[in-house]
């Protein structure tokens, strides 16, 4: 639970006049005015408004998000992404009151004994359930109810539409940042939370490559009902494979306060309507439609290219097709995946990095937001440490929690790629056989060792997250 949590600040904007001071400054400085650090956040993204909510309490920072997007909520936020009970707890801990109360409320009902992954074949023939407590623990949350909780009260610390260009670093040991729009700040720390194709990074470490799409999935909401919900084959995760190496996963979001969707039509649903997440994913080349590269279908298109999939596999099980066929057209949106070389270390002192904008982390395993709101609890816990005025502890703590950060995202990076390699590696009947045989092994061996029960069908409850 929180411990006394400070009100939220009134106003933060940068300050150009009391740069980090050096340690030989430190005292005299203290005794006027306690000092501050001015910290520039670059991305508005689940890690940036973690940071930006955490520090924006802290007595002795000075923070500010800046964001390209003008729109405070982009389309993915729609959706929902599944934050484990320990991401949820730690932010339970750390946000304000306020702020907390409003991510609880994006948390979405629970099944009984928690989520599982199931996975079937097209046909609705199940082949293996992974039910690790890493997968029971988590909790489906709406995306959008998220963003919005994260973004109360950022009038106070968020710019929209400052897009990041370049930094400079300055003699006095701070930074200036400069912006596409010919604008500049001056801070004393710039964190890059600029997403996977971080401009900060590109500076920070030019040889972080990018890698070509090759994966490309499609994501639609249906509205969830009684008749759409009689549709599903769990009540939590569903991934199925289908023929010319695609899947299909289904997921949904069930409003606590509002367990059936009312709010809807063919074209829109509304933002805290209870939902089912259909998601189609296949190799990019496997596209029926290819007219026009996956990225630059309309909505319309991608609706089609979802019922011609479904109805061109003829073992397609009918509850797929009558889901298919109830997608809602303008919640379309397409994740082309790319990857991103994984970059080990980078000189912290006033420059560093969280979220995807370290290096990407497969989807498939559901673990990017848990990371990079971690790295952000991480990082600002260092930032209040007290010595944080004297440089070298400065320099060493970022230089900890960079690592932390790169340790935990490796090891997320590993399993996630290893299960998604598998999911999308069968398009003839013998790769296809590796695949149900590699994934169970798998599964195997990403499970946590304590969890010995795997496929024994034993299920444990897990513990409760408290909304309030
Ligand atoms: C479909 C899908 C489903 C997912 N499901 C899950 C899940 O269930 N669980 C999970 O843990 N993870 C999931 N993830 C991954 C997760 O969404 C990401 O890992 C996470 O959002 C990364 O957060 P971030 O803040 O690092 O980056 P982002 O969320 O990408 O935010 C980066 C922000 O930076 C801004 N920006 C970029 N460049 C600039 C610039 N030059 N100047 C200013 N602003 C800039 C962008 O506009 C953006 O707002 C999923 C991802 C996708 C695509």
């Amino acid at each position: 639970m929180p411990s006394s949590p400070t009100p939220l600040r009134s106003s933060s904007s940068i300050s150009t006049s009391s740069s980090w001071p050096s340690a030989s400054t430190q005292t005299s400085i203290h005794e006027q005015t306690p000092p501050i650090i001015r910290v520039a956040i670059v991305g508005g993204g689940l890690g940036g408004l973690t940071l930006a909510q955490i520090l924006h309490c802290a007595p002795n920072v000075q923070v500010t998000v800046y964001e390209r997007s003008i729109d405070e909520i982009e389309r993915l936020s729609g959706y929902r992404v599944m934050l484990s009970s320990f991401v949820l707890k730690k932010l339970q801990a750390t946000l304000h009151k306020d702020v907390w109360d409003r991510v609880a409320a994006s948390i979405g009902v629970q099944p009984q004994c928690g989520q599982e992954l199931t996975f079937f074949k097209s046909d609705g023939r199940k082949m293996l359930a992974f039910e690790a407590d890493e997968i029971r623990d988590t909790y489906s949350v709406n995306r959008w109810l998220l963003r919005n909780a994260l973004l109360y009260g950022s009038h106070d610390f968020a710019i929209f539409g400052k897009t990041f260009q370049a930094y400079e670093n300055l003699p006095n040991g701070g930074m200036m940042v400069h912006f596409n729009d010919g604008s500049r700040v001056e801070c004393d720390l710039l964190v890059g939370a600029d997403g996977i194709g971080s401009r900060v990074r590109k500076q920070l470490v030019p040889d972080a490559r990018i890698t070509e799409p090759w994966l490309a999935i499609i994501y639609f909401k249906i509205p969830l009902t009684p008749v759409t919900e009689n549709l599903l084959l769990t009540q939590s995760m569903t991934r199925a494979f289908c023929h010319r190496n695609q899947n299909i996963f289904i997921h949904s979001w069930t409003n606590p306060r509002k367990h059936w969707a009312t709010l809807y039509d063919e074209y829109d649903i509304g933002m805290d309507e209870s939902f089912i997440m259909f998601g189609y994913g296949s190799p990019c080349d496997e596209f029926s439609n290819k007219s026009k590269p996956p990225g630059e279908l309309s909505s319309e298109e991608l609706k089609v290219e979802c019922l011609e999939r479904v109805r061109a596999d003829p073992k397609m099980h009918p509850s797929f097709i009558a889901l298919a066929e109830q997608l809602i057209i303008n919640t379309a949106h397409i994740h082309i995946v790319r990857d991103c070389k994984a970059i080990k270390r980078w000189n912290s002192g006033s420059v560093t990095l969280i979220g995807d904008s370290v290096f990407s982390i497969s989807t498939v395993l559901g673990k990017g937001a848990n990371c990079a709101m971690l790295d952000a609890i991480d990082l600002a816990e260092a930032l209040q440490l007290p010595q944080i005025f004297n440089p070298s502890i400065r320099s060493h703590e970022l230089q900890q929690a960079g690592a932390r950060n790169v340790k935990r995202r490796l090891k997320e990076r590993q399993r996630g790629a290893l299960i998604q390699n598998i999911i999308y590696s069968g398009n003839n009947k013998m790769k296809e056989l590796c695949r149900d045989l590699g994934l169970k092994l798998a599964f195997e061996w990403i499970d946590d060792p304590r969890a010995t029960n795997f496929h024994s069908g034993k299920k444990r409850c897990p513990e409760k997250v408290e909304r309030s």
